[in-house]
């Protein structure tokens, strides 16, 4: 067996005193047990967490009543894998597993159910007002093309920033505002976290956490996360490679949190330097990551852009490149550009954005079963049919 297995197990239902027992073992060995309810005949137990010392009881699971099948993951992040092994070493793939945030008005938005999620909103919390009018108006938006339960807001609180003298968010002050604004459309909102000690204090407060790419790899940061059981978007460091990034996802998921969806955001090249291309995006790796893992994967058009135009451009691009959604920063009036203290550039005009979910619509309706159809060629040839 590999060093640290993780488990999957395929339970006939119907069969609780063996759910009951699996349940005893792994709280013992220290894994939660999370059950994904599959089809008619059986669920899908998924042990989170180490579970080397679950793994020395992995026979006597197999044996227990109703248990089907059991799998040992073979990847280094194994917790989030998406390619199983079975005990007879036959690669088994599992299901995408989607994210879901409840916002106050009661409707659930789920990354990676098959539908664009949007999230949006300014770079950071710079007023009451500023905010205010964009939640607003986003949330319009939302109604009024019918996409309300697909919106999040977004707008930094604490702000990583390269130079220490800039702004840097206005902390607790923009939670506050951030959880009126919550209250008044009913949307639910995500914001960054950059340290690990505010996990505690920001966990209860806030729908979704994100962690950017300066923190990407804070271990510390990410396992507080992963122990808090919030929703994260994880985006991926500059620097990092795929692999690199799903660890990081790892540390996340292997505290029993799998509420984790990956943000591909442009990646340092050496082709950033001729200043059109704030980072490069890498558009291929919505796949490969869609492939290699059961996370839902977004795009974030703004940071690899540094200009509104690329945003627009880079939005729709990711359309063709199957993202479970977008994380796009907007601004409400061209006004308010001039005093905008961080990502001014980037900041994309709400009416454009409002046309911009419009073309989403059109892509899902009209492109998107074309491109199924091209997909599933490739799919089948893979598959050697
Ligand atoms: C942001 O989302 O405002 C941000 C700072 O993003 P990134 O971590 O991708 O640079
Ligand atoms: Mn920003």
């Amino acid at each position: 067996m590999s060093e640290a297995a993780a488990m999957i197990i395929e339970l006939e239902k119907g069969f609780p005193e063996t759910v009951a027992r699996i349940t005893q073992l792994a709280a013992k060995s220290g894994n939660s047990l999370e059950t994904i309810h599959g089809g008619e005949i059986y669920d899908t137990l998924h042990c989170l967490g180490d579970t080397r010392q679950l793994a020395t009881h992995i026979d006597f699971i197999a044996n227990l009543p109703g248990v089907e099948r059991v799998w040992r993951i073979s990847s280094s992040y194994k917790n989030i894998s998406k390619v199983v092994s079975d005990e007879n070493k036959q690669k088994v793939s599992r299901a995408k597993r989607p994210v879901e945030v409840t916002g106050k008005d009661g409707k659930v938005r789920k990354f990676g159910a098959g539908k664009h999620i949007f999230v949006v909103g300014p770079d950071s919390v710079q007023t009451r007002e500023q905010t205010t009018i964009q939640a607003k108006r986003i949330a319009d938006i939302g109604d009024r093309l019918g996409v309300r339960d697909r919106i999040i807001f977004r707008a930094g609180a604490y702000k990583p920033r390269t130079r220490p003298t800039d702004f840097r968010g206005l902390g607790l002050e923009a939670i506050d505002i951030l959880d009126e604004v919550r209250e008044t459309t009913g949307l639910p909102y995500i914001t960054e976290i950059m340290d690990h000690t505010l996990a505690e204090i920001l966990a209860p407060r806030v729908d979704m956490f994100q962690i950017g790419t300066r923190n990407a790899q804070d271990f510390k940061l990410l396992e507080a996360v992963g122990r808090h059981g919030k929703p994260v978007v994880l985006k991926r460091g500059f620097g990092n490679d795929a692999t690199e990034w799903f660890n990081a996802a790892e540390y996340i998921a292997i505290q029993g949190n799998l509420d984790i969806v990956l943000c591909e955001r442009g990646v340092k090249t050496m082709f950033c330097k001729d200043g059109y291309n704030r980072y490069t995006p890498d558009f291929n790796v919505i796949r490969h990551a869609q492939e290699k893992t059961i996370l839902p994967v977004v795009f974030d058009p703004s940071h690899a852009a540094g200009d509104d135009r690329l945003v627009a451009e880079n939005f729709l691009a990711s359309l063709a490149y199957r993202a479970d959604g977008t994380l796009t920063e907007v601004i409400h009036n061209e006004e308010f550009r001039s005093e905008q203290q961080c990502d001014a550039r980037q900041a994309l005009h709400l009416d454009l954005f409002e046309k911009l979910v419009e073309a989403t619509l059109e892509w899902e309706q009209r492109i998107a079963p074309l491109q199924a159809h091209i997909e599933g060629y490739f799919d089948a040839r893979k598959a050697g049919k």
